[in-house]
């Protein structure tokens, strides 16, 4: 036989609640009474337990399904659960008393869905849930009286409603968080951020709260002075970063770390930045399981920060380290710290600073920091050279100047000390690239000589053939041991002749051959490349072309060639195109006050200006 009427439950009402009408509905007494005579105890009810369920299903009629959705639960001694949801019971207020005054009020509406009864929600009872959604005002907790106030029959344990008026005014203007939201949706069994549906929902709180205060209040907050509507907004801030999943927390706690790095002394490392949360998520002495944040954060520090091996960080060993600073590496490697800052900033391994002024706390990627050590260590001074790579003084410091070798560190300001040498290897390298493209003999043919015998023959500077065999422009070379070093690669003088004179005549004309075509002294395209016309600019203008040594050569395009004889004559032409003889054009141009553009000795023709004629 059921209670009727049926007394339905109401959307979002705990189970306390509901039995706590039943009672004033059917009995007319206060919820204790008639637990009491129903013989079921409070502690069932409050726990939701199987036994309260079937008794109040029994009682009423309504499905044990529909009740079981109000329920919380007690998973073990210090979880509990809610709509498949299971969480720490800190998640809840159970030692608090939670309510909205407004609502309570509203609740006295005798022609309303509660029938003049109060309600106790749901969402009051969880530590996220600040606000109340209906009435934009903050729920109201006090910590309860007694342990028979766990039963949180709205009736007995909030104000009457007289006192309830007074405390509407107290009940401070505030509006639901996304966070809040959050929560409650997820109650209600909807879904996303993922970030934060994949871990239980007391833990993607508690890390939005935790990430948020940091964010709004400092790193170095005092935790404890945070009143409700502070941790209110701490959760709004940290759900708009977390909602975003790892890529928004990442970018919170580059926020956090460039608003710490400011304030608190550099190089007191992860927890000066990052203070409460470090503090939070290292020393958990309870072990709680604090969830994905922790991962996300541990990441993140040692990313940015100089953590060795063997450091415990967030309850697990760092394997290895990612980020060397300054300081670190230079304990590690016995390499001067200045010599370090220079050379991890020249080598763009740490930016942003003068290398005078490096912060010894700047860190840089500790494997290609390691690397660079190692070149520095295993390496040798530009004097060293010749002997390691069998060659002179002077070819060694033109492959250096060159940047074929190339020098550790290579700057204009920078002179001397370590960082001038050369890698061993770099030299390496160097040399294998140079004999890549030989083959190798027992003994040479008769005309292969190595470079610097060549560069005297060809007469072309060393560096240059040393760019042609690197650059494969030569296809005979023959290779001798190894230990012959800049010896051991030797080229075909010929070839290296045709290879010079390739290069010369795809940059333009030779001298002798302009000459030959203007007909005039093979020194005249010289004269006519120095001498300017009335525009400044030279007659025939020419490409220089330097080799190593600095040496010009000049060549000249076809095209400036025809430009040339367009806006110049010769006179035997201009001549010829009046019919006149040579010697009669040559006195009408001198009567008309016309001269040569560059005297006739030095060309051996004449030549007019078009534009004079
Ligand atoms: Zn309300």
């Amino acid at each position: 036989m059921h209670l009727v009427p049926v007394l339905p439950l109401m959307p979002h009402e705990t189970l306390v609640s509901w039995t706590a009408r039943i009672a004033r509905y059917h009995a007319n007494m206060s919820s204790h009474y008639f637990l009491s005579l129903i013989q079921l105890s409070r502690q069932d009810v409050v726990d939701g337990t199987e036994y309260g369920v079937t008794r109040l299903a029994d009682l009423t009629g309504v499905p044990e399904a529909r009740i079981e959705k109000c329920c919380i639960r007690r998973e073990g001694d210090r979880n509990l659960s809610h709509r498949g949801e299971c969480f720490s019971s800190l998640f809840m207020c159970r030692t608090q008393v939670s309510y909205c005054p407004q609502c309570l009020l509203e609740d006295r509406d005798t022609e309303g869905a509660s029938l003049g009864m109060r309600v106790g929600r749901l969402s009051w009872m969880f530590r996220t849930v600040r606000a109340c959604h209906r009435h934009g005002c903050e729920v109201l907790r006090r910590p309860r009286e007694n342990f028979s106030e766990q039963f949180q029959d709205m009736e007995i344990v909030a104000p009457e409603d007289w006192a309830l008026k007074q405390q509407v005014p107290a009940a401070g203007a505030m509006m639901h968080s996304e966070l809040q939201e959050y929560v409650e949706r997820r109650l209600a069994g909807a879904s996303g951020p993922m970030w934060l549906d994949e871990q239980p929902i007391d833990q993607a709180a508690k890390a939005c709260e935790m990430l948020g205060a940091c964010m709004e209040y400092g790193a170095h907050c005092d935790l404890d002075r945070l009143v409700p509507a502070d941790w209110h907004c701490a959760g709004a801030v940290g759900f708009e970063a977390t909602s975003q999943g790892v890529k928004g927390i990442r970018a919170a706690l580059d926020q956090i770390q460039r608003k710490s790095a400011g304030k608190y002394a550099r190089g007191g490392g992860p927890q000066a930045i990052f203070g409460r949360l470090y503090q939070w998520l290292q020393f958990n002495k309870g072990g709680q399981d604090r969830g994905p944040i922790r991962h996300v954060l541990r990441e993140h520090i040692l990313d940015a920060f100089p953590i060795g091996p063997g450091t415990r960080l967030f309850g697990e060993c760092v394997t290895q380290r990612r980020r060397h600073s300054v300081s670190s590496l230079s304990r590690e490697s016995g390499l001067h710290p200045k010599t370090l800052s220079r050379a991890l900033v020249r080598s763009g391994l740490i930016q942003e600073q003068e290398e005078q002024d490096v912060d010894p706390w700047s860190t840089a990627d500790a494997r290609q920091a390691g690397i660079l050590v190692q070149k520095i260590k295993h390496s040798i001074p530009v004097k060293q050279v010749p002997k390691y790579l069998n060659c002179n003084r002077r070819q060694a410091e033109l492959l250096v100047r060159e940047g074929i070798l190339p020098q550790l560190v290579t700057s204009e300001r920078f002179h001397g000390g370590v960082l001038t040498n050369v890698a061993i290897e770099d030299i390496e390298a160097f040399l294998s690239k140079f004999r890549r493209h030989g083959r190798e003999v027992s003994a040479p043919d008769q005309q292969m000589i190595d470079v610097i015998t060549a560069s005297e023959l060809v007469r072309v500077p060393v560096v240059d053939i040393v760019r042609m065999v690197l650059d494969g422009q030569l296809s005979n070379i023959e290779l001798l041991d190894l230990e012959n070093g800049f010896r051991s690669v030797l080229v075909d003088p010929s070839e290296v002749r045709s290879a010079v004179d390739r290069a010369d005549e795809q940059s333009g004309l030779s001298a002798r051959e302009v000459a030959n075509e203007l007909e005039i002294f093979s020194s005249g395209p010289s004269q006519l490349r120095k001498n300017l016309d009335r525009d400044g600019q030279p007659f025939l203008k020419a490409v220089e072309i330097r080799n190593s040594k600095g040496k010009a050569k000049h060549r000249y395009a076809p095209a400036e060639v025809e430009r040339f004889k367009k806006r110049y004559v010769k006179l035997g032409d201009l001549a010829n195109e009046r019919g006149i003889s040579a010697k009669a054009m040559s006195k009408r141009l001198r009567e008309n006050g016309v001269s040569t553009i560059v005297p006739r000795n030095l060309l051996n023709a004449a030549f007019y200006r078009r534009a004079d004629l």
